[in-house]
């Protein structure tokens, strides 16, 4: 067994294809997989499959100028959680639109975007991302021809809303890494936020590639504890590890199966995507406190990924109240 510690880092949100795939991968660990054109064959593989949470990973931002259909992008809005739109009028010349932020799995979901917004919002998406991919596979309308004339892609969402401004924490979206143990993952995934998490159903560690041993985080304070205390501790460790190895390889069970013998000790890794405004909530919660206590070692790695926010997130277009 190895012991190792917790740890914090943000995924930047570059090719969103190849984004999905890192997420996506993060589940089965098979990271070791990914080639230079991967991503798009198993994209394609998660939509085929429905597995639309992984798609959730990456936001897009669409700048739309007043139109006929502008009440469909608000309509579809209004219905639709996780979907954020903002009107806005230009202050020179006076032209009104709408910003509308929402993740790749609304974008390729027409059952819940409905056929119009879904086929312009993805044309765009896909000629802004992926030019040289129009017409592969997926369909292209003439309606989203014309219409798509009033949208396009936000790249840049910080220059965008330049001005301190509310709807920046609403439209800005970070994606977080975790490694940390199996109780604190438990914590994390209690936000109503987007996840992907490494699955000890599918992951085998008795497997070589995981080094035929299993993996477990140190607690943040263990250096204070006495020393029975830690002994009683690994030893439980190695007493676990030897029971889902026995089951694996001794009794032929599967790692799903196995895996009820593993502690909450048990290294895990998390994906999490929110918009700044989630995120500030977080922080209050897990690394301020403000409820209540946190658990240190949910601290620890709250902690790590504030520091990081605010090394990334210019002060000024964090919430007044973020300090
Ligand atoms: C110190 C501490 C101790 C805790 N102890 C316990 C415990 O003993 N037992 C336990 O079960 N949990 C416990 N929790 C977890 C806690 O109850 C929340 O589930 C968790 O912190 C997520 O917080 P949230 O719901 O505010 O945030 P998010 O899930 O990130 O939601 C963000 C915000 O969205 C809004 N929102 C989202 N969904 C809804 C909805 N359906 N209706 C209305 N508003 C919504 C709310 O304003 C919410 O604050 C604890 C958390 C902390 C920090």
């Amino acid at each position: 067994m190895k012991l190792t510690n917790s740890a914090a880092s943000i995924i930047p949100q570059k090719d969103p294809f190849k984004h999905i795939e890192v997420v996506g991968r993060t589940c089965y660990k098979s990271e070791d997989k990914i080639t230079e054109d991967s991503a798009y064959k198993f994209v394609k593989g998660l939509i085929k499959r429905k597995h639309f949470a992984m798609l959730e990973h990456f936001n897009v931002t669409f700048k739309i100028n007043l139109c006929n259909w502008l009440d469909d992008v608000k309509q579809f809005a209004l219905s639709n959680r996780y979907v954020e739109f903002d009107e806005y009028t230009e202050p020179t010349s006076g032209m009104t639109g709408a910003y509308v932020t929402v993740s790749l799995s609304h974008l390729i979901r027409e059952d819940i975007s409905g056929r119009l917004v879904q086929n312009v919002l993805w044309n765009c998406f896909i000629e802004h991302y992926y030019p040289n991919r129009i017409g592969d596979c997926w369909v292209e309308d003439e309606d989203a021809q014309i219409f798509k004339t009033y949208v396009q892609i936000v790249d840049d969402v910080e220059k965008e809303f330049m001005n301190p401004s509310n709807i920046y924490l609403d439209h800005k979206f970070l994606t977080f890494h975790f490694i940390c143990d199996r109780g604190v993952s438990h914590e994390l995934v209690r936000h109503r936020c987007s996840f992907a998490q490494e699955s000890t159903r599918y992951c085998n560690y008795s497997d070589d590639k995981f080094g035929g041993e299993i993996v477990f985080i140190n607690p943040s304070n263990l250096a204070s504890w006495e020393p029975e205390a830690i002994y009683t501790f690994m030893d439980s460790l190695n007493t676990a590890e030897k029971a889902y190895m026995k089951l694996i390889n001794v009794y032929h069970m599967t790692p799903q199966q196995a895996r009820a013998v593993l502690p909450n000790a048990l290294k895990t890794e998390v994906i999490m995507t929110a918009n700044l405004r989630q995120w500030e909530h977080f922080f209050d919660l897990r690394s301020k406190g403000t409820t209540g206590a946190p658990h240190p070692d949910m601290k620890k790695v709250a902690d790590e990924a504030y520091e990081l926010y605010k090394s990334v997130i210019p002060n000024y277009l964090r919430s007044p109240v973020s300090d």
